[in-house]
């Protein structure tokens, strides 16, 4: 073979490489055409160097570099060029020619502080690809969300060309305010509901230590009017009238905040002494001496994220309702157990009585608005308590247990595993109170 026959067919050779890199290159462009999406491709080849230059001289907190050094930021934003894009960027950024979008980067980053440093930032870290929402301002002057993805280029070609991918999501973003707005309003609508159903217990719950107050008050008076007042006996009394009025008054702060548009107050709290503390007030209001209260609360239960005035109105509800039920037997002892333990994810409260049960058939109804089996019940505690407990995520269920009383079980998801905070949770009590 000659060398002109050689230098033929290696012509015929690169001819056919052409053809087929001119074939790749035209499916390439149908791909970019046909995409949902708006691509613009831009040059950063410069910034590679910029970046190696920086680890060099000992950077490795970018984040810190680039709040430190804005005018790289900039730099970047005016030298790393878009070099092409696709029909539909052109009509995300509403252009009507390529030439419009071809140029600096800034004008996509424009109307998103922060995104460009992201961008970087990620770049510098190696990361193969950063997904984040923006805001765009177009060239028609519309402010857009969009989905900005880019994809870096992994290894060092010479075009080093970086993909930016761009969805306008507007109108998703525009549907999902809406629907959260309506969420906010049903939970309104769920709120109002759950205090139109709390009003008689309101009542109830108000008037209990309302009472108490009188009749301590009334005691105090009465020790008072002695020639030698018992000040121990004062102090006692004065101790109870406190703990009473604090409990009205949490009650009414919490009718407030189910009737205003406000958020349950959720914090980190130890279900435990919510329990103790919800004990101590029905010990307050009941005949606490004619009920042997048993407890086994697992000291290791984690916190959970919960409205610790509901969580605790719902221990009440069940306790007084225990109490009432042990009451109710000839037994000599009437006994209440309390136990506390975790499953899974989930905190267990049981309250289990020495009653006589919850009638067969109607497990499931006495958690119904106004079912109820005393002459003087309203039969809405139970109603109440479930409410609370899906409020928070949770269930109560119950069953009688082998003594042949109830056992209800307060189901409470453990939410996020937090340390329980003792100043925040101190804040959060004194907040509640005033
Ligand atoms: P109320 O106490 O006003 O009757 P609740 O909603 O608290 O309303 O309870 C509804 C009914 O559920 C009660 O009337 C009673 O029949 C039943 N119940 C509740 N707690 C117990 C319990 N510990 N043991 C047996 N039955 C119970």
């Amino acid at each position: 073979m000659t060398t002109i026959d050689a230098l033929a067919a290696r012509l015929l050779e690169v001819e056919g490489e052409l053809q087929e890199v001119r074939a790749s290159e035209a499916r390439y462009r149908t791909l970019l055409g046909n995409i949902p999406t708006g691509i613009l491709q831009v040059d950063s080849s410069h910034m590679r160097e910029i970046f190696q230059d920086l680890r060099n001289r000992g950077v490795t907190d970018i984040e810190a570099h680039l709040a430190q050094n804005p005018a790289l930021v900039d730099f970047a934003n005016s030298t790393v060029m878009v070099k092409e894009v696709n029909d539909v960027a052109l009509s995300i950024f509403g252009a009507t020619d390529p030439s419009q979008l071809i140029g600096p980067v800034a004008y996509i980053f424009a109307a998103s502080p922060g995104a460009s440093e992201a961008v970087m930032t990620a770049r510098f870290r190696g990361q193969p690809n950063l997904t984040q929402t923006i805001k765009i301002k177009t060239l028609d002057g519309r402010l857009i969300d969009a989905l900005f993805m880019v994809s870096y280029p992994q290894k060092a070609v010479t075009s080093d060309r970086t993909v930016l991918m761009i969805m306008d999501v507007t109108e998703q973003s525009r549907m999902e305010r809406e629907l959260r707005k309506m969420d906010e309003e049903f939970t309104r609508f769920a709120r109002l509901s759950l205090l139109a159903e709390f009003s008689g217990s309101i009542v109830h719950e108000v008037r209990q230590p309302l009472s108490v107050v009188l009749t301590d008050v009334t005691t105090t008076l009465r020790w008072l009017a002695r020639d030698q007042p018992n000040v121990p006996k004062i102090r006692e009394l004065m101790g109870r009238i406190e703990e009473s009025v604090h409990r009205a008054n949490d009650v009414i702060q919490r009718v407030k905040e189910l009737s205003s548009k406000s958020q349950p107050t959720m914090s980190q709290c130890d279900i435990n002494s919510q329990i103790t503390t919800a004990l101590h007030f029905v010990k307050l209001n009941v005949d606490g001496r004619a009920t042997n209260f048993v407890l086994d609360l697992s000291p290791s239960l984690p916190s959970a994220n919960l409205d610790s005035i509901q969580v605790q109105q719902l221990f009440v509800n069940l306790l007084m309702n225990a109490i009432y039920a042990a009451a109710q037997t000839v037994e000599d002892q009437k006994r209440v157990f309390v136990r506390s333990r975790t499953r899974g994810e989930e905190i267990i409260v049981e309250i289990e009585d020495s009653g006589s049960g919850v009638p067969k058939g109607m497990e499931h109804q006495i958690f119904d608005s106004f079912v109820t089996t005393k002459s003087n019940g309203m039969g809405i505690g139970l109603s109440i308590c479930r409410a609370i407990a899906r409020n928070h995520g949770g269930e109560v269920k119950v069953r009688n247990g082998v003594l042949g009383g109830a056992v209800f079980e307060v189901l409470l998801p453990i939410g996020t595993r937090e340390q329980v905070d003792p100043a925040r949770m101190e804040q959060s009590a004194t907040d509640q109170r005033s």
